[in-house]
């Protein structure tokens, strides 16, 4: 075979389809974001950032940067082994502790990302647990639906956030066999939220376990940044609640909070956790002193809403059509692949602001769209700028405006 023919007729493909990914390369500045630095064949340029999942700006906070240089400075860079075979760092205790804490749950088991504690947890439940179904939403992030797939257990899809659907399928299995409902709790390409109360209630009724991602909401939602599930004081119906260090919390890093047991279970059997090199300690350090910070300080929280509102208020002046939502995430839609694209590159090039398109097959077909992801570091002079530039490309496309 000529596996460098191979290789290039399946990269055309993904071009004439148009989804073939683009990265931009940038240079995050320390403590100024949202700028950064973009190189180009042609030079570099500076732009401000759009749709960083470093939601609150957290990966340049003074104490998290300060923390892990004191991490360095104290135990050298990497962990230097698995987590049984030496790699237990003094870092990685304290971070599942603060872990623990924040969910409300006896235990935290940490990865070294969020899609990894995903698939392993949910490969492992659904592999070890004889005769378990997962019955997971519809829309469930890549990293649950590879977990599951690798689990090779039964497992039914129901229709994103209908729990009607989710109990009709509840009531249509087996009763004694054993039962686990995976969900998240925002969405991240629509930025919905689940209804968690209905699905912690249908769990009780059909005796399952539940699995709830937060990765979207954790340091964002709730008085100490629990979550969704904190605002709503649900964390104690759910039997594991999984997140991600990389996204709120400015570093890297995923876990799952529950049980002792359960953790214990997790620790003990998930290929995924037991053999790979643990965390360095310094992101253990920095995950640290991000989720200390938020426990207690409610300013990012309140300037990240702030600054939502803000855009959306300005996006609806201009007639630029947004998808309404309860959460942080601003999806703008332009419903075609091309426009979308070429709006991005425009956006990039002409006009210093970076959002990356967002394309079939991440979200369907007739849906591409700008997601938008205010931080509180964008000032109303970067909010404007961005809704200007927007409504000008807006009228060069030719795109549909909504009527106020
Ligand atoms: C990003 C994401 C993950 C994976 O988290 P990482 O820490 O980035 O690996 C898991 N679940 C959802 C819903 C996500 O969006």
């Amino acid at each position: 075979m000529d596996f460098e023919a191979y290789f290039k007729s399946a990269l055309d493909g993904l071009h004439t389809e148009g989804r073939y990914r683009v990265f931009a390369d940038l240079e995050r500045h320390r403590g100024n974001f949202p700028r950064a630095t973009r190189h180009t064949a042609d030079g570099a340029k500076e732009v401000t950032v759009w749709c960083s999942n470093d939601y609150l700006g957290m990966g340049q906070h003074p104490k998290v940067i300060e923390a892990m240089k004191n991490a360095i400075d104290h135990c050298g860079a990497g962990a230097g082994g698995t987590r049984n075979i030496s790699g237990t760092n003094h870092h990685h205790v304290v971070l599942e502790r603060e872990l623990a804490d924040l969910h409300g749950k006896e235990a935290a088991l940490i990865f070294t990302s969020g899609y990894v504690s995903n698939w392993a947890a949910l490969g492992t439940l659904g592999a070890k647990i004889p005769g378990l179904i997962i019955f997971s939403d519809a829309m469930n992030h890549a990293s649950m639906i590879e977990g599951i797939r690798h689990a090779k257990c039964d497992k039914v899809i129901w229709k994103h956030n209908d729990v009607a659907d989710l109990e009709a399928k509840l009531a249509a299995a087996d009763p004694k066999a054993p039962k686990l409902i995976a969900f998240e709790s925002v969405y991240s390409m629509d930025g919905d939220i689940a209804p968690i109360k209905e699905i912690c209630d249908l769990a009780d009724k059909y005796g399952a376990m539940t699995y709830l991602d937060e990765v979207h909401a954790v340091g964002m939602y709730g008085p100490r940044g629990g979550g969704i599930a904190e605002r709503e004081g649900l964390m104690d119906r759910l039997t594991v609640i999984e997140g991600t260090l990389g996204k709120a919390f400015g570093v890297m890093g995923g876990y799952i909070a529950a049980s002792t047991a359960l953790c214990d279970f997790i620790r003990s059997f998930a290929s995924g956790f037991i053999f790979t090199t643990a965390l360095p300690p310094a992101l253990a350090a920095g995950a640290v002193a991000s989720i200390q910070h938020l426990k207690v300080s409610q300013f990012e929280r309140a300037r990240h809403q702030d600054r939502v509102r803000k855009l959306r208020a300005l996006l609806d002046q201009r007639g630029i059509p947004h998808m309404p939502n309860p959460s942080h995430i601003v999806p703008v839609l332009v419903g075609d692949a091309a426009k979308c694209k070429w709006i991005s590159d425009l956006l990039l090039d002409n006009c210093g602001v970076y959002v990356q398109p967002i394309n079939y097959p991440t979200v369907p077909k007739k849906t591409e769209r700008l997601r938008i992801t205010p931080t509180p570091l964008h000032s109303d002079a970067d909010i404007a700028h961005l809704v200007e530039a927007l409504h000008s490309l807006w009228s060069r496309c030719a795109l549909a405006r909504h009527v106020a």
